[in-house]
């Protein structure tokens, strides 16, 4: 049984476009992760934090018999392995990449919540994620705004 995720991806250090491709890349290589869709890359103002460059921004979609917490662990170790410290939470970065939503799994604990909790409010998640899967993006404003 595979399942189906949408992520977003974004960079504002060093190479941005250049980052999102060697991330998709290193996704795509994993044995049990297929992408199944790509978004055009956006440039987009920094949210929540303001002071620091832009970012580049994209969204794809993955056919993955990784269970939720197993993608999770895969798409941190691509971040480590492409050389992010995590610094401050909203600060900038040579790569970050969140899970959305996972099928229609709703969890909400700190390691993984499910669709991510600020997706709604983010048009640099909402434009490109819109761009590759509607239908996906109404379920993510539908339930990541629903109180909790
Ligand atoms: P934000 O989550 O608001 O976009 P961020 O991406 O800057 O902030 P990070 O420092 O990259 O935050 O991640 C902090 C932790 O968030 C991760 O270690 C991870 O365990 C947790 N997390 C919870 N839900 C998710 C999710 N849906 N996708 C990715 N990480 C998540
Ligand atoms: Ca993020
Ligand atoms: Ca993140």
């Amino acid at each position: 049984m595979s399942s189906k995720a949408w992520l977003s991806l974004g960079a504002n250090l060093g190479d941005p476009p250049a980052q999102l491709a060697d991330a998709v890349r290193r996704i795509a290589a994993h044995p049990q992760i297929t992408i199944i869709a790509q978004s055009s890359v956006l440039s987009t103002e920094p949210w929540g934090k303001t002071d620091q460059p832009d970012f580049a921004n994209m969204a794809i979609g993955i056919d993955t018999t990784l269970k939720p917490m197993e993608l999770l662990d895969v798409l941190l170790g691509i971040e480590v392995a492409m050389g992010r410290v995590r610094e401050e939470v909203w600060g900038p970065r040579l790569i970050d990449i969140d899970i959305i939503a996972y099928d229609q799994f709703e969890i909400r604990t700190p390691r993984l919540t499910l669709p991510h909790p600020y997706a709604h409010e983010r048009s640099f998640v909402l434009v490109p994620l819109g761009e590759i899967a509607p239908e996906v993006n109404d379920w993510v404003k539908a339930t990541a705004a629903k109180p909790r």
